[in-house]
């Protein structure tokens, strides 16, 4: 199995560069922002009490997230590997995760950060905001407030990660195929050492 970890803050391109990646090295997608979507989607309780918390930019509660994420790992059970997205964002997910992963005798492999200055991130946001749909995309304020959850609660995910020395950081502008790139070289080079 290869499990991996893509991390980076809201608009780093995690999203994008997920679906490339998925095909290349046959992993199953779980997107933790995709999959609470579907449930707003699907107007199920569950749903109706995330997107409120999602419009004002802050996080749905770990043990949410960690059930679903707990859910798609059981529905999987045959897949090469998984590629986690917005997933963990917290230090009781990571943990949560390494737990997970424990009990079905696996572990994350590699962590790839996306690097990309914060004006840079605003402006991307707000430019999918347009086309997307996504109404936590559209305002300024809670791009912002997003920025700040991600300081205060996710970036401690890094450390994590540093320290059972899965981390790597990834320089997450320029082209999409530059990026991918790097992404691809990062997982080669890991998997030829294994
Ligand atoms: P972005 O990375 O652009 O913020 P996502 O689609 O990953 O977008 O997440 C959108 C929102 O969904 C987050 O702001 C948060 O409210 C919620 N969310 C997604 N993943 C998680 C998670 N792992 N833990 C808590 N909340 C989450």
């Amino acid at each position: 199995m290869f499990n991996l970890v893509l991390f980076g803050p809201p608009g780093s391109g995690k999203g994008t560069q997920a679906t490339n990646l998925i095909e290349k090295y046959k992993l199953v997608h779980l997107s933790t922002g995709d999959l609470l979507r579907n449930e707003i989607a699907n107007k199920t309780p569950l749903g109706l009490e995330a997107k409120k918390i999602m419009d004002e930019g802050q996080l749905v509660p770990d043990e949410v997230v960690i059930g679903i994420i707990d859910n798609c790992l059981e529905k999987n059970a045959l897949a090469q590997g998984f590629l986690f997205d917005g997933f963990p964002r917290t230090l009781n997910q990571a943990k949560a995760l390494d737990k997970l992963l424990e009990l079905k005798k696996t572990q994350i492999d590699l962590v790839l950060a996306l690097q990309v200055n914060e004006e840079e991130l605003v402006r991307r946001l707000l430019e999918r905001g347009k086309t997307s749909g996504r109404s936590d995309d559209t305002s300024e304020e809670v791009i912002r407030k997003r920025f700040q959850v991600y300081s205060n609660d996710t970036e401690p995910v890094a450390q994590h990660y540093k320290e059972a020395d899965k981390f790597k950081a990834i320089p997450g502008e320029g082209s999409i195929d530059d990026i991918f790139a790097r992404l691809s070289a990062a997982i080669d080079d890991y998997k030829s050492e294994q």
